[in-house]
């Protein structure tokens, strides 16, 4: 089959097809186009919610022809259509779910409501080596931290998730405090990159939750760790580059031990061997690397989203569809729609 993916949960519109490959069975991408508003919302420091409504009608059906033209793949040969039902903003998601239930309506194709962290989840199944199932799933994007086990697709088991912010956000609210505009995660990390190894040592920032024994975490407390250190370092003067590039990776480090250690934990607890991390905050570098040398020390197999799929995109949802399809999970009659702003992925 064919499904034509749409993603429109936040600041992101996405359209993808993916199919699965005659020869290997694997699945495919076949095409997929993506506009970020990221620009756009820059300007006022986060994301605003009515902006990203307009502009993903604005943008979703050019980005469909686009799509169509790359795969050159006709609209007639779609066999279903999946979208983001939820969760993420309400009016953003409407404007996907309107376009993809009416498309599919004029088109008598059924359509496949996707959860958004399934799609983030699978998104590692598009790589060129995808990983086998059982695995741990660490899924660290920008409005979540969680650790799951995942069996088949469509069988979830949270294993411990963050009581407040999730680490992308603590990238995020860190790199603001460091005047690095929004969203920072990206920017914090190339800065990180610069710094002193010898000053960023000297840097004493919190682990929290490392030894709770559990799989939560909690990153709310580092921004107010951080705010301590910048405002000790401007009532010394001002906040030096120099300065900037240590705290940038004293804070990347302190994020990444506790989402590294608390993986390990998880391997060790479910006695899995197959890592794969997902979202936003899989395409760190500094993750990327220390996971790949953890998990060589306890002899597991880590595996990464394709760094253009870790960000929200059309391609994991259409994946996710596809995959619910082929494992038997009915397809809905194109209709009416409704979506879910929140909806915990254990429901979907
Ligand atoms: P959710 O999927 O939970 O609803 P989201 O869709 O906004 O949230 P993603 O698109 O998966 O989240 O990821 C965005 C997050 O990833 C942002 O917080 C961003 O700062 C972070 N991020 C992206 N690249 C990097 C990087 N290289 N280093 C650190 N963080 C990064
Ligand atoms: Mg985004
Ligand atoms: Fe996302």
């Amino acid at each position: 089959p064919i499904v034509l993916g749409v993603e429109s949960s936040c600041d992101e519109t996405g359209v993808a097809l993916v199919t699965l490959d005659a020869v290997s069975g694997a699945p495919r991408l076949l095409g997929q186009a993506l506009h970020t508003q990221v620009a756009m919302h820059a300007a006022y420091g986060g994301v605003v919610p009515e902006l990203a409504s307009r502009d993903h009608i604005r943008r979703v059906v050019p980005l469909l022809r686009q799509t169509l033209a790359a795969a050159n793949v006709p609209l007639a040969d779609v066999d279903a259509i999946a979208y983001t039902a939820g969760p993420g903003l309400a009016g953003a998601l409407l404007v996907g779910s309107a376009f993809a239930e009416a498309l599919a309506f004029a088109l008598d194709k059924p359509v496949l409501p996707v959860h958004h962290l399934e799609g983030h989840l699978l998104s590692p199944l598009l790589a060129s080596q995808p990983p086998a199932f059982p695995f741990v799933a660490l899924l660290v994007s920008g409005g979540h931290t969680q650790l799951m086990r995942v069996t088949q697709v469509g069988d979830y088991e949270l294993l411990g998730e963050t009581l407040d912010d999730a680490a992308g956000e603590a990238f995020d609210k860190t790199a603001k405090l460091l005047g690095l505009g929004y969203p920072g995660g990206p920017a914090l990390s190339k800065l990180a990159e610069t710094a002193d190894p010898g000053l960023v040592a000297e840097i004493k920032l919190p682990r929290p939750m490392l030894h709770s024994g559990d799989l939560e975490f909690s990153f709310a407390g580092l921004k107010t760790a951080v705010l301590t250190k910048v405002k000790a370092a401007e009532a010394e003067g001002a906040l030096s580059d120099v300065m900037r590039a240590a705290l940038a990776a004293a804070v990347e480090q302190a994020i990444v031990d506790v989402l590294v250690a608390k993986s390990v934990q998880a391997l060790r607890q479910t006695g899995l061997s197959r890592l794969v991390v997902a979202g936003g905050v899989g395409a760190n570098r500094y993750l990327r690397q220390t996971l790949v040398t953890a998990c060589q020390r306890r002899k597991a197999e880590v595996y990464f989203p394709e760094l253009g799929l870790c960000t929200d995109n059309g391609a994991m949802i259409a994946l996710a569809g596809l995959l619910r399809l082929v494992a038997g999970t009915p397809a809905k009659t194109a209709g009416g729609f409704s979506v879910k702003p929140r909806w915990p992925l254990i429901d979907a």
